[in-house]
């Protein structure tokens, strides 16, 4: 699942929330958000015009944090939680 900003209307959609991605892509067609493919905003999250967001356009046409995403597995291992006890 990767963010992209819609060609017509430059919403921050994500990839998996529109029908208006991967067909196009494939295509080379414009990509277009849930509303602008679909006539509706999926409501998942909030509509955000890229320029509202501090994403940047990625090589590959997708978004990302400036300096890109972090990388996978670099979070601090999560310490193990003792089983539910004393009750
Ligand atoms: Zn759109």
């Amino acid at each position: 699942m990767s963010l992209f900003a819609c060609t017509k209307c430059s919403a921050v959609e994500n990839t998996a929330c529109t029908t208006g991605y991967w067909p196009h892509k494939m295509d080379d067609k414009p990509v277009l958000c849930s509303e602008c493919a679909d006539g509706k905003w999926h409501g998942l999250f909030p509509k955000r015009l890229l320029k509202d967001t501090h994403y940047v356009v990625a090589k590959n046409g997708t978004l990302e944090p400036p300096g890109g995403w972090p990388a996978v597995g670099s979070a601090p291992p999560q310490p193990e939680k003792p089983d539910v006890q004393g009750r």
